[in-house]
């Protein structure tokens, strides 16, 4: 039989990579592991880590505004962008140091550098070539930005938590997960925010009660948001703003531009095309089931296969890979009842179905909904509303999608879906009992629908 230098050679040490390398190692694997960056990939470095602590940054404004409806009073809050920056710098130094931990103590070897593949089961990283039964790429997905005059003033997500000076006036392009995000995050902090969607609705791929309640919150809270905008060019001026020159011939000046528009691969470099693994147009590499590439000896997971680009199905195809190579193979990835949360302010919550695709699944289905004044903002002295909403197969009675935007929709959800994940039916939400006063409990004292079956 062949030998190898090793059972497994994991390329790349994001959230994917870094759980297939501990996990194999764990059941007896001889691991690598190749990262050109970062331990701990996009998520712990520039992704939801981050993203997550500014969000809350963002939110103390909300509090202090609101304090005052509680009886507090308070001077004047000022923010200080560079102690936020440090502060976070020196957590992610803290993480990045976990992870190298946890590599090095599940016994896989750690190789710093730009992995290429080089066979079916050859990787080389700088001068050094090494082999392997397995293969996995798990070298995740980079913002992607489109070709216009003035691109180079553009930053993407990677350049924002490090902004320097504190942008003023920002405006944000795209209206997925991550715009609608950075744009509640620095309006929070303080920049004027102007977004702009070329599209027609916010987070398309979200429920349509979502979509419009969001904008409509964020809105409220102070964002710009401009749809069916489109921007043709960037200058800067002599005294080092930018002037945007959108499509309807408007301008918008700002003191920077951040470009959301969507994330490809990483696929660039790889050495792919020197062992035929087939990718898809986007770049992303085209796996079975399994994982597996068309070359047999070499998988994917994670953002560079491009399925849902979240860090939880990430670690879940991970783990349901080991299974498969190194385990009893039973486990598997279930891409059905997926939660996410958007955490825009107020944050974004969804699983399962939304109404439109629900109705094309099951044809009748009963929804329900209510959107009303969280009791916090009775004496906040805040407008902002909540929005609840479960669609409901009419015929078996089951949940099917269940829809949140209020304060910790994300941790509502979270164990909601498990309620959806095990069939529950919307007479079983009627019988359980809620928890008062809370904003979850509305969810199970939805009584009357609002459309009956189409
Ligand atoms: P990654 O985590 O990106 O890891 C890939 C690694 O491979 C990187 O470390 C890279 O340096 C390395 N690499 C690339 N090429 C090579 C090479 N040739 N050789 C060696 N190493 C290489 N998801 C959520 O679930 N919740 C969130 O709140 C959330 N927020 C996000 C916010 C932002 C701004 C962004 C950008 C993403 C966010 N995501 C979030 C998505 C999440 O970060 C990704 O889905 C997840 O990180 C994907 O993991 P991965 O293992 O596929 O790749
Ligand atoms: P998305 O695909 O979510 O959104 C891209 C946005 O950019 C869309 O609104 C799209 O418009 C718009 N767009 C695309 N191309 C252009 C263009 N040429 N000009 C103008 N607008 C354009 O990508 P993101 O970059 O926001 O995020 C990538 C992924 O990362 C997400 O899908 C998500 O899976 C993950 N993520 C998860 C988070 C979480 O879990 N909380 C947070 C952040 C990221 P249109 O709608 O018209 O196509």
């Amino acid at each position: 039989m062949q030998s190898y230098d090793f059972d497994l050679f994991v390329i790349g040490a994001g959230s994917g990579g870094v759980r297939a390398a501990r996990m194999a190692a764990q059941r007896g694997a001889r691991v690598a592991v190749a990262e050109a960056g970062a331990l701990g990939g996009t998520c712990v470095n520039v992704g939801c880590i981050p993203k997550k602590l500014y969000s809350y940054a963002a939110g103390y404004a909300e509090s202090f505004e609101e304090a005052a409806g509680f009886g507090w009073k308070l001077h004047q809050p000022t923010f200080d962008w560079p102690a936020l920056k440090a502060a976070r710098a020196q957590e992610i130094a803290r993480l990045n140091g976990i992870y190298g931990r946890l590599l090095q103590e599940a016994g896989t070897r750690l190789i710093e550098g730009r992995a290429q593949v080089c066979g079916p089961h050859e990787v080389q990283v700088g001068e050094q070539r090494w082999s392997a039964r397995t293969i996995l790429i798990a070298t995740g997905g980079q913002p992607q930005v489109p070709d216009l005059p003035g691109r180079e003033w553009i930053k993407t997500s990677d350049a924002m938590f490090d902004l320097d000076p504190f942008p003023r006036r920002l405006v944000v392009v795209g209206g997925g997960y991550i715009a609608c995000e950075f744009a509640s995050i620095f309006n929070g902090l303080g920049a004027q925010v102007t977004q702009l969607q070329r599209g027609a609705a916010l987070l398309r791929g979200f429920d349509r009660d979502v979509q419009s309640f969001i904008a409509a919150e964020m809105g409220k809270a102070g964002v710009a948001l401009h749809l069916r905008s489109q921007v043709s060019a960037i200058a800067r001026r002599h005294d080092g703003s930018l002037e945007l020159t959108l499509a309807d011939g408007s301008a918008i000046a700002a003191d920077a531009v951040l470009y959301a528009t969507g994330r490809v691969p990483n696929t660039t470099g790889l050495g792919l095309e020197n062992v035929g693994v087939r990718q898809a147009a986007n770049g992303a590499i085209e796996v079975d089931t399994h994982y597996r590439s068309s070359v047999p000896s070499i998988y994917a997971i994670g953002d560079v296969s491009s399925r849902l680009q979240l860090t939880p199905v990430a670690l879940g195809e991970a783990m349901a890979l080991v299974d498969h190579l190194f385990g009893d193979g039973h486990r598997r990835m279930d891409y059905d009842y997926v939660p996410t949360a958007v955490f825009t302010h107020p944050n974004i919550g969804t699983v399962g179905l939304t109404e439109d695709a629900a109705r094309e699944r099951y044809g009748q289905v009963t929804v329900f909904r209510s959107d009303f004044r969280a009791l916090r903002h009775t004496l906040s002295g805040r407008d902002e509303r909540t929005l609840v909403k479960l669609v409901v197969d009419t015929a078996s009675d089951r949940v099917v999608g269940l829809h949140v935007v209020g304060a910790d929709a994300g941790e509502i959800v979270q164990g909601f879906a498990v309620a959806l994940r095990a069939g529950a039916t919307k007479a079983l939400f009627d019988s359980t009992v809620g928890i008062h006063p809370t904003l979850a409990e509305e969810l199970v004292t939805l009584r009357t629908p609002i459309a009956a079956a189409a």
